[in-house]
């Protein structure tokens, strides 16, 4: 076919032009010299479309490049278009290379064009809440007449970081701000109430309790009242490890959650309740699995045992735990003292 414009014979044509000619003088891709983003120095989000977008490792080139994506026009007579970007970053301005592979009419070609983005420093939606001090939700966690250990605390941290993950799918308001030891507790201080209530009950499930919510005024935004929405998470009275008397049961804790489980040290028999179930009876610590001590049994009848103490060495007579029988004579067995009440214990709390 001739082409008018090179006045040569070819092949293929696009519309009455050849395709030689066709690539070389229409503007195959369009992008204006600069473009510009709002980009937050604090943690690297851009504004994209509208919206602020998390900037991950490269946040500069990430931001750039996303601008380039969302403004970059190709010829709708290029098929199947696939770019490329190069970009070198100078600063608050990045110089982006553009390439573009695809074909016309079947015929494989190559764009290539550049722009530069200029980066505004701006403070995000997240961040300016984060400074400001405004947080939706705080969960304030306790214990139940008791503090929460250091080793509770360090988990509860834990358990924190691993979901972090999830919550930032949840939206960008969904973050954790501070995480503080206060009054014999943790305090935190979460970016919506949901995500309050989602690691309130994470918390619970994990280590066993429950929690209550109430909401206080904080002030007002675009003329509509704002509420805070704080979670009061109470652990248990016990923690693993620990011997309770629950309900006249003397129970070892050997898991805390929803479910409470444990050993009656007593019988030996396995004991499993639902917290929501047990949260009002009567609970007592009387020891924990660290102060356990061996004492050696001289004597089984059938409602008493005679041991000797490890803490005085004498002899005392106990009530006949039902773990416990004649065979057991001369061996050992686990001891509990709780002011002066001595107690046995079976073998299955104190080696869980
Ligand atoms: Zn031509
Ligand atoms: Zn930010």
């Amino acid at each position: 076919m001739f082409c008018p414009s090179c006045g040569e014979e070819k092949e293929k044509n696009v519309g009455k032009i050849c395709l030689d000619c066709f690539v070389r003088d229409k503007e195959l891709t369009k992008i204006s010299d600069y473009l510009d983003v709002d980009y937050c120095t604090k943690c690297g989000s851009f504004k994209s479309e509208g919206e602020w977008k998390e900037g991950m490792e490269n946040s500069k080139i990430e931001a750039a490049e996303s601008a380039v994506m969302s403004n970059l026009g190709v010829h709708r007579e290029v098929e199947n278009p696939r770019v490329a970007l190069g970009s070198e970053v100078g600063g608050d301005e990045i110089e982006v290379d553009i390439e573009v592979l695809g074909e016309i009419k079947g015929e494989p070609i190559r764009l290539r064009d550049s722009t530069r983005v200029r980066l505004n420093k701006k403070t995000c939606d997240r961040c300016s809440r984060v400074s400001g001090g405004y947080f939706e939700s705080t969960i304030q966690v306790r214990g139940t007449n008791r503090d929460i250990s250091e080793d509770e605390i360090s988990k509860i941290e834990g358990l924190i970081e691993d979901f972090l993950g999830d919550f930032e799918k949840k939206g960008r308001m969904a973050f954790i701000g501070n995480v503080e030891k206060a009054d014999g507790g943790l305090d935190i201080s979460v970016g919506t109430s949901k995500l309050g209530k989602r690691l309130s009950r994470k918390i619970t499930k994990r280590f066993g309790g429950s929690f209550s919510q109430s909401a206080s005024l904080i002030g007002m935004e675009d003329g509509q009242e704002v509420y805070r929405v704080n979670y009061s998470v109470r652990l248990p009275p016990f923690r693993v490890g620990d011997v309770v008397e629950i309900d006249d049961n003397l129970i070892g804790i050997t898991e805390v959650g929803d479910i409470i489980r444990g050993i009656d040290v007593e019988s030996g028999d396995t004991y499993k309740r639902n917290w929501k179930y047990i949260k009002d009876l009567d609970m007592e610590k009387i020891g924990e699995r660290d102060d356990l001590e061996k004492g050696t049994i001289s004597l089984v009848s059938n409602n008493e045992v005679q041991v000797v103490e490890p803490w005085g060495y004498e002899n005392v007579t106990l009530k006949k735990p039902s773990f416990l029988s004649k065979s057991d004579e001369g061996k050992k067995v686990f001891m509990l003292k709780n002011g002066k009440d001595i107690m046995l214990l079976s073998e299955k709390f104190a080696k869980d």
